[in-house]
């Protein structure tokens, strides 16, 4: 028979001996999804003897342990589904308190995003919420908090400029795979894009803020600090304990006026100097 998986064509294989073999599933909406298949035709794990049994197991929990290793996340998800084709496999996958399903699982439901108006006082600082004064009561600005895939072309064109065009951060650094697993908030005006930042879970109920970029035309009018406090607010709903962050040493006060504290030495990121700085957040 025209078999797919014994062809085993289009996959990244991670390793194999004669009974199974470990390959990286190339979804990108997926970071580090795992798929763990048997090669003979197999349809079910009773169909497999004792031995069979414990190698495959054995396989599967090195897969746990080796993503654990690899990414700090909160869940390892496991699920076997039913078969089209008569080989046994396992999925394998790390799971973020911020990506786009938290809690359900990923065929489930997906978490609320958030919007909310922006408006601009007459002294030209940007303020959140509706201004009731304003004659165009139809709000343009706005603020949002959703998944990567609803908000990547404005967040993205934000930090090409910010990062890699205007503080000379290399394309690899500032693009990973990690995008996918975070909360996201984007500042926009119509289809303008303005200020952006990102919210992403270390596991152990600690988040780190990162990606943070305001687009030069609309810098000290106060959006910086919107994004941060929103990006601290989806964290208390998501209900993390504690918040950290890198901090370009020259923006040190900004943070700390939003409660941070520096901690630990300075060191060199993208070849800037940073401090690690970090926020409690009140839980329970
Ligand atoms: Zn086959």
């Amino acid at each position: 028979m025209d078999c797919p998986l014994c062809r085993a064509e289009g996959e990244q294989l991670l390793e194999a001996d004669d009974r199974l073999r470990v390959i990286e599933v190339l979804e990108p909406r997926l970071p580090g999804y795992r798929r763990i298949i048997w090669q003979q035709h197999r349809r079910e794990l009773t169909e497999l003897n004792e031995a069979e049994r414990i190698h495959w197991f054995t396989k599967v929990a090195q897969q746990e342990d080796a993503l654990r290793a690899l990414w700090a996340c909160d869940k390892i998800n496991h699920a076997s589904f039913g078969n089209v084709v008569p080989h046994l496999h396992w999925h394998v996958m790390p799971r973020w308190r911020t990506d786009p399903w938290w809690p359900s699982p990923v065929w489930g439901s997906k978490q609320p995003s958030t919007r909310m108006a922006v408006t601009q006082s007459a002294q030209g600082q940007f303020l959140l919420g509706p201004n009731e004064k304003s004659s165009n009561p139809a709000p343009s600005m706005s603020l949002q908090i959703d998944e990567w895939l609803s908000l990547k072309e404005a967040c993205a064109a934000i930090r090409q400029k910010v990062f890699v065009e205007e503080q000379n951060v290399a394309a690899e650094e500032e693009w990973d795979e990690l995008d996918w697993a975070c909360r996201h908030l984007l500042i926009a005006n119509t289809d303008e894009p303005m200020a952006t930042g990102r919210l992403l879970s270390l596991g152990d109920g600690r988040a780190r803020i990162g990606r943070m970029a305001v687009l030069r035309e609309f810098r000290g009018h106060g959006l910086g600090r919107m994004v941060l406090q929103g990006l601290i607010a989806e964290a208390r709903r998501l209900g993390f304990s504690e918040i950290v962050l890198h901090a370009q040493t020259h923006a040190l006060g900004f943070y700390a006026r939003s409660g941070f504290a520096a901690q630990g030495p300075e060191f060199d990121e993208c070849r800037i100097p940073h401090r690690e700085m970090v926020l409690r957040l009140e839980t329970g």
